[in-house]
C-alpha cells in the first residue's frame, strides 16, 4: 500500500523487517528485492505519490512536484544548478531514460583500488543483463531520432567523429518531448511503473511526503528512522514518524544520503562520508539553424557524441555530448538577456539546438546537513575540471557549427556569438568563474564511496555500513568515482545487488 503520511494519525510509530528512506532507482530495487524475499519493507518517500494522470507535462506545474526545491537546487554558493528528482520514483520520474554500463575498465579499476569483492566486473555483468530486462532497455530505433539528434549525428559524421545511438527503458513512448516533467503516457519503465507494483504486491508500504531526519542507533546497531510527515504543498513538517526497524537502508541520493549519516552521527573513517561527491558537471552550447529544429518535439537523448570521453586512455579527454534539454521555460532561463534581447532568442527558439557535454569529473565537493531537514552542498570544479569543462563546450560548439548551423551562442555573461565561419577557439579561454556562466549538473554520486577497506571507506561493496550493524547504502552514493554517462542503470543494478545482500542478513 502506498500512504500519504500527512493524512495519518500522527505522531505513527510502526514496525518493520526494514525501513528504506527513498524510493528512486537505488531505493526502490532494493525495498522491491528485500520485500520479494520475504521481509516486511516501509519505504519512507519525501515526495508525493503522482500517477501518469498528474504528469501534465507543463514545467511550471510539475517542476515544483517533481524536483528538489522546486528545480532550482543549487550549491551553497549557488555556482551550480543541481537537479534532482523527489516522488515516490525519485529521479527515475522525470529522468530521459538512457541506460548504459559502466565501462568494465572502470569496474576493475573499482574493484582493485578499492577493494571490492562483492563487485566484480562478473557480477556487475550478470546484474546488468538482469535489470536490463526488467527495465525492457533496448536501443532507440533511428527513425525515432529527432531533428536535434541527427543534428548530432550530422555533427559527428561530418567531422569524423565518434559517436551512435543510445538505449533507453522506455515502451509505448508516444514522443510527446517532455520526459523530464513526467511521462503522461506510462511510457517510462522507470521505478514507479516496474518496481512499485511488485513491491506493493510483495507486502511493501510505501509512505510518501514522509522525510527521515536521523537514523537511530545504539551501541553499534540501528533501531530505526525518526521522520517528519510534511505538508504535501508547504513540505512543513505536520508530525512525527517513528519506524522501528533492525535494519535500514538509506537510498535518498547521493546528497541526501551523506547528509542523513552525518545528521545522525554514524561513525565513519575520515573524508569517508560527504567529501567526495561528484555530479558531472556540464556547460551548454546553442546553435541557431536555418530550419526548424523543434528541438522539443519527440524522444529528448537519442544520440551521444563519445569522440572525446576518452576515459580509457591515461590523461585523455572526459567529455560526453548529447543534445541538451529543449523546454520552452529550461531553455529561456538557459538564454541571457532581459526584455527585448532575450525576446530575441525565444523568437527563434524552434530554429535551436542545444549541446551539453558533461565531464567525468574528478574534483571533490561536499555534502552536509542544514538543519533538521536541509542539507548544503559545496562544489566548483577544479582547474583541470574547468579546462575539460571548456573544452566540451568548445567540442559542442563545433559539433553545432558542422551541422550546419548559422551561429552558435553561448549563455555567458557577457554573451558570445559566433558566425558561421568564425573560429572557436576563444571558447577554450572564456573565465568560467560562478554567476558568468551556468554550470548545471543532474548527476550526484559517489558521495559515500563503496570499499572493503573499513578503515578508509563507510560502507562495503555490498552496501554494508562497516560501523553500525543493519545499516545499509543502496543509491549512487556508493560509486568510487564519476562515471562519465548515465548513472540509473548502475543504480537500480546496486540497488538490486544490495537489496539481496540485507535479505539475505536481515534473515539469518
Ligand atoms: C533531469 C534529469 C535527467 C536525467 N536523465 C537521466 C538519464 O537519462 N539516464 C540516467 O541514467 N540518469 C539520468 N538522470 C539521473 C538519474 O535519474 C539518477 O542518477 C538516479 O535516479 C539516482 O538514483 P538514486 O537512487 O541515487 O536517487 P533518486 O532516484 O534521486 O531517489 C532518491 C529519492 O529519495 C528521496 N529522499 C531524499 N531525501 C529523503 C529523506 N530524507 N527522506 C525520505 N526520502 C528522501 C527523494 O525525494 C528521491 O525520491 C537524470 C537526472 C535528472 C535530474
Ligand atoms: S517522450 Fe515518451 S517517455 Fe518521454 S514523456 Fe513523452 S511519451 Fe513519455
Amino acid at each position: 500500500m502506498i500512504f500519504d503520511s500527512s493524512r495519518l494519525k500522527l505522531p505513527l510509530r510502526i514496525k518493520a523487517d526494514l525501513c528504506v528512506v527513498g524510493s528512486g532507482a537505488g531505493g526502490a530495487m532494493a525495498a522491491m528485492t528485500a520485500a520479494e524475499a520475504g521481509l516486511s519493507v516501509v519505504v519512507l518517500e519525501a515526495g508525493a505519490y503522482l500517477t501518469p494522470a498528474d504528469m501534465v507535462q507543463r514545467e511550471e506545474v510539475m517542476f515544483p512536484k517533481l524536483y528538489w526545491e522546486a528545480g532550482g537546487r543549487t550549491t551553497a554558493d549557488r555556482g551550480v544548478k543541481i537537479h534532482q528528482g523527489r516522488g515516490v520514483g525519485g529521479s527515475t520520474l522525470h529522468n530521459l531514460n538512457l541506460c548504459k554500463r559502466i565501462p568494465n575498465h572502470m569496474l576493475s579499476a573499482w574493484a582493485a583500488e578499492r577493494k571490492l569483492e562483492h563487485l566484480t566486473p562478473e557480477v556487475w555483468a550478470a546484474l546488468y543483463t538482469e535489470v536490463e530486462s526488467m527495465l525492457e532497455v533496448s536501443r532507440v530505433p533511428e527513425d525515432l531520432w529527432n531533428r536535434h539528434n541527427q543534428l548530432l549525428a550530422a555533427g559527428c559524421k561530418q567531422l569524423g567523429w565518434k559517436g551512435g545511438g543510445l538505449e533507453h527503458n522506455r515502451t509505448g513512448c508516444v514522443g510527446s518531448g517532455f520526459c523530464e516533467v513526467g511521462c503522461a503516457y506510462d511510457a517510462k519503465n522507470n521505478a514507479a511503473k516496474v518496481l512499485l507494483p511488485r513491491l506493493i504486491k510483495a507486502g511493501g508500504e510505501v509512505l510518501s511526503h514522509c522525510q527521515a531526519v536521523r537514523v537511530e542507533h545504539e551501541k553499534g546497531r540501528v533501531t530505526g528512522v525518526s521522520a517528519h510527515a510534511l505538508n504535501p504543498s508547504t513540505h512543513e513538517p505536520v508530525g512525527e514518524v517513528l519506524v522501528n526497524a533492525p535494519a535500514v537502508c538509506l537510498a535518498g541520493s547521493a546528497t541526501a544520503t551523506p547528509a542523513i549519516l552525518l545528521r545522525s552521527n554514524v561513525p565513519c573513517p575520515p573524508q569517508s562520508t560527504g567529501d567526495s561527491l561528484r555530479i558531472h558537471p556540464a556547460l551548454v552550447a546553442a546553435g541557431e539553424f536555418d530550419e526548424p529544429v523543434y528541438a522539443w518535439r519527440g524522444i529528448p537523448q537519442t544520440y551521444e557524441c563519445t569522440e572525446w570521453l576518452q576515459l580509457d586512455k591515461e590523461g585523455g579527454h572526459r567529455s560526453w555530448i548529447v543534445p541538451a534539454f529543449a523546454h520552452p521555460v529550461g531553455t529561456a532561463t538557459l538564454l541571457p538577456g532581459h526584455g527585448s534581447t532575450h525576446q530575441l532568442f525565444m523568437r527563434r527558439y524552434s530554429h535551436l539546438a542545444a549541446l551539453t557535454a558533461m565531464i567525468h569529473d574528478e574534483s571533490k565537493g561536499t555534502v552536509r546537513p542544514k538543519g533538521p531537514l536541509g542539507l548544503s552542498i559545496d562544489y566548483w570544479p577544479n582547474e583541470s575540471d574547468r579546462r575539460e569543462l571548456l573544452f566540451g563546450l568548445w567540442a559542442s560548439a563545433r559539433l553545432l557549427q558542422a551541422a550546419g548551423a548559422r551561429r552558435v551562442v553561448i549563455p555567458s555573461t557577457p554573451l558570445r556569438v559566433f558566425e558561421k565561419n568564425d573560429s572557436l577557439d576563444p571558447i577554450l579561454d572564456l573565465p568560467l568563474e560562478r554567476g558568468l556562466i551556468d554550470i548545471t549538473a543532474v548527476h550526484p554520486m559517489a558521495s559515500v564511496p563503496m570499499g572493503d577497506n573499513r578503515t578508509q571507506a563507510a560502507v562495503d561493496s555490498q552496501g554494508r555500513h562497516h560501523h553500525v550493524g543493519g545499516l545499509w547504502v543502496a543509491d549512487g552514493s556508493l560509486f568510487p568515482s564519476s562515471i562519465g554517462g548515465p548513472p540509473q542503470l548502475s543504480i537500480y543494478a546496486l540497488g538490486r545487488h544490495v537489496g539481496r545482500a540485507i535479505a539475505a542478513d536481515t534473515k539469518r
